[in-house]
C-alpha cells in the first residue's frame, strides 16, 4: 500500500493541523497524496507555487443558520453549508446533502472528492458540495418545502449558472430540488434554469439524470469486467442503501442480466434471492416514502430482512456500495472476498474504508472508486446544463448514450493513466492522478489564484 511521499508529507501534516477533527477529509486528502508520489517524482513541477497545499485549501467556505417553522409552529435552527473547493476548470459543482450527520468535515471531504471526480468527467466543472444537518425524515412536504425556502434565501447569493450549480444527493431529490428552485426564482426573478441540476423535467431537468449514477456505476464496472473477460450475465449482486443510486443501480444490473438480490436502508437490509422487484423497490421507497422492511412485509415469503449484521455478508459476485461513507470495512471486505467476490463498484462516495480497499487490491479484485464509478451523475448534470444553455431538450436514449461514451472515456483514462504509472488494473491510482493533473493544469495556467 503506497504510503504518502515524504515530500508530500508536510502538506497532509498541514492538513491535519488546520483541519482538525475533520477525519473523513482527512482520509479522503490522504488517500490522493498516496497517489500523488509518483507524479511528483516524475514531474516535480506539480509542486511549484504551492499548487498541492492550495489543492487541498477550499477556495470558500460559507456556513449559516437556516431557520424554519414547522408544523406545529416550533420555531426549528438547522445550519447550512456550502463549500466551494475548486473552481479552476468551471463553476462549483455538486450535490446538497440533507443528513443529520452533515458537518463541516464531511462537506469538505465530499467537495475534495468533487473536484478530481468532476476533472474525470472531462466537462468543464470545479468542485463543491454543500448541504445541512436537517433531517427530512418524517417532516410534511410543508416542512419540507419551508426549510428548502429558508436555507435558498441565504445561499442563493453564492449561486449561479457560472458561479455555482448544486444538484441532489442523500436527502435531497427531485421535490426538494424543484423547492430550491422555485425560491431561486423567486428571489433573483430570473429563471436561470442552469443554477440547479437534478431538476424535473417539467421545467428543464435533463432526461436519464435522475438513473445517471446508478446507471453510470454499473457501466463503469461493466467495463472493469470486460478487462477481464467477463460481464453481468449471471452474477449475483449485492447493493447497499436503497435511494437514488441504488435503486438505478440494481436497474441497471438487471438489465446487463445480473440478479440483484439484497439492499438496505439505516434500518437494516433485505435479502431476496428471485432478484429484488424494483416496481415494489420504487413504489416503497419514492411513493410511500416507507422501509426496505416495508418491501419485505409485501413480497411476502422468501424475503429475509435482517436488523442486525452488515449486508457485506451476503454472498455475491460484485458488491456494489450506495449508502454512504466507511460503510464497508476491512472485516466486510474479508468476508466478501471469501464469498467469491470479483468486483466492486463505489456509487457512494467514500464507502469503503482505506482497510478495505487494500484488502480489495491484495487480493487482485476489480476495485472501481468513486470518484470514477459514480461520476455519471455529475457528468450528466453537466450535460443537463448543456441543454439549459442551448435551450435544447434531448431523448433518454441520446442522454444514456452519452453518458455510456463519459463512463466508457473514464474507465479507460483511468486504466491507462494506471499503466503509465506501472500500476495495471489500479482504478484508485488511475482516478487520483487523472483528475489530478487535470485540474492542476488547468490551475497552473491560471496563476497564483
Ligand atoms: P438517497 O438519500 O436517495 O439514499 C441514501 C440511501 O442510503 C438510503 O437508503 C439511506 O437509508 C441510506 N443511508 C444514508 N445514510 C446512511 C447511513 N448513515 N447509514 C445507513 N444507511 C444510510 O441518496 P443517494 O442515493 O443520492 O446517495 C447515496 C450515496 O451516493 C451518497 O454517498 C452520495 O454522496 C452518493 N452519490 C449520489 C449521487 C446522486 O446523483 N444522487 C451522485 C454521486 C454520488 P435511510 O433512508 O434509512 O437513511
Amino acid at each position: 500500500m503506497p504510503r504518502i511521499d515524504e515530500k508530500l508529507l508536510p502538506i497532509f501534516e498541514d492538513v491535519l493541523r488546520r483541519n482538525a477533527g475533520e477525519s473523513e477529509f482527512h482520509q479522503a486528502v490522504e488517500e490522493v497524496l498516496e497517489s500523488l508520489g509518483c507524479v511528483i517524482s516524475k514531474h516535480p513541477e506539480y509542486a511549484d507555487n504551492a499548487l498541492i497545499e492550495r489543492i487541498c485549501e477550499p477556495e470558500r467556505q460559507i456556513i449559516f443558520r437556516v431557520p424554519w417553522v414547522d408544523d406545529k409552529g416550533q420555531v426549528r435552527i438547522n445550519r447550512g453549508f456550502r463549500v466551494q473547493f475548486n473552481s479552476a476548470l468551471g463553476p462549483y459543482k455538486g450535490g446538497l446533502r440533507f443528513h443529520p450527520s452533515v458537518n463541516v468535515g464531511i462537506i469538505k471531504f465530499l467537495g475534495f472528492e468533487q473536484t478530481f471526480k468532476n476533472a474525470l468527467t472531462g466537462m468543464p466543472i470545479g468542485g463543491g458540495k454543500g448541504g445541512s444537518d436537517f433531517n427530512p425524515r418524517g417532516r410534511s412536504d410543508g416542512e419540507i418545502m419551508r426549510f428548502c425556502q429558508s436555507f435558498m434565501t441565504e445561499l442563493y447569493r453564492h449561486l449561479g449558472e457560472y458561479t455555482d450549480v448544486p444538484a441532489g444527493d442523500i436527502g435531497v431529490g427531485g421535490r426538494e430540488i424543484g423547492f430550491l428552485f422555485g425560491q431561486y426564482k423567486r428571489l433573483t426573478n430570473r429563471y436561470e434554469a442552469g443554477v440547479l441540476t437534478g431538476k424535473g423535467l417539467n421545467y428543464g431537468g435533463s432526461r436519464a439524470r435522475t438513473e445517471a449514477t446508478g446507471y453510470g456505476a454499473v457501466y463503469f464496472v461493466d467495463q472493469m469486467m470486460r478487462t477481464r473477460g467477463t460481464s453481468f450475465e449471471g452474477k449475483r449482486a449485492v447493493v447497499s442503501g436503497s435511494g437514488n443510486v441504488a435503486i438505478y443501480t440494481i436497474e441497471k444490473i438487471h438489465e446487463f442480466g445480473g440478479k440483484a438480490i439484497a439492499c438496505s436502508d439505516s434500518s437494516g437490509y433485505i435479502v431476496d434471492e428471485n432478484g429484488i422487484d424494483l416496481e415494489l423497490l420504487k413504489e416503497v421507497k419514492f411513493n410511500r416514502r416507507g422501509r426496505v422492511r416495508d418491501y419485505a412485509a409485501l413480497r411476502g415469503n422468501g424475503v429475509h430482512h435482517s436488523e442486525k449484521g452488515s449486508i457485506w455478508a451476503v454472498p455475491c459476485e460484485v458488491a456494489m456500495p450506495s449508502a454512504t461513507q466507511n460503510e464497508l470495512d476491512g472485516t466486510d471486505a474479508q468476508t466478501l472476498i471469501k464469498n467469491g467476490l470479483i468486483a466492486v463498484g463505489e456509487g457512494a462516495n467514500m464507502p469503503s474504508t482505506p482497510d478495505a480497499i487494500r484488502q480489495f487490491q491484495e487480493a487482485n479484485i476489480l476495485f472501481g472508486p468513486a470518484k470514477a464509478a459514480n461520476a455519471g451523475g455529475v457528468a450528466t448534470s453537466a450535460l443537463e446544463m448543456q441543454q439549459n444553455a442551448s435551450r435544447d431538450s434531448w431523448t433518454f436514449e441520446e442522454t444514456e448514450r452519452r453518458l455510456a461514451t463519459i463512463m466508457r472515456r473514464i474507465h479507460d483514462s483511468c486504466a491507462e493513466t494506471a499503466d503509465k504509472y506501472g500500476a495495471p488494473g489500479n482504478y484508485v491510482l488511475g482516478a487520483n492522478i487523472t483528475g489530478f493533473v487535470r485540474v492542476a493544469d488547468a490551475m497552473r495556467s491560471l496563476g497564483v489564484v
